[in-house]
């Protein structure tokens, strides 16, 4: 069965969402590439991943 909130929930277990610095469109980024700089969907820039924190 496909329930559509059930699948929200899922995908917001599994991905992050991370804003692109130059466009300030948020994706969602699955936890394994947490680390990993991925590309925007929308304007193709590259989205760094978040500091760990800053001192
Ligand atoms: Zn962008």
């Amino acid at each position: 069965m496909t329930n559509p909130w059930l699948w929200s929930i899922l995908i917001g277990m599994r991905h992050l969402r991370r804003k692109c610095p130059k466009c300030g469109h948020e994706q969602l980024v699955p936890k394994e590439k947490q680390a990993e700089t991925v590309r925007c969907k929308h304007c193709g820039a590259d989205v760094p991943p978040k500091p760990p924190r800053d001192p």
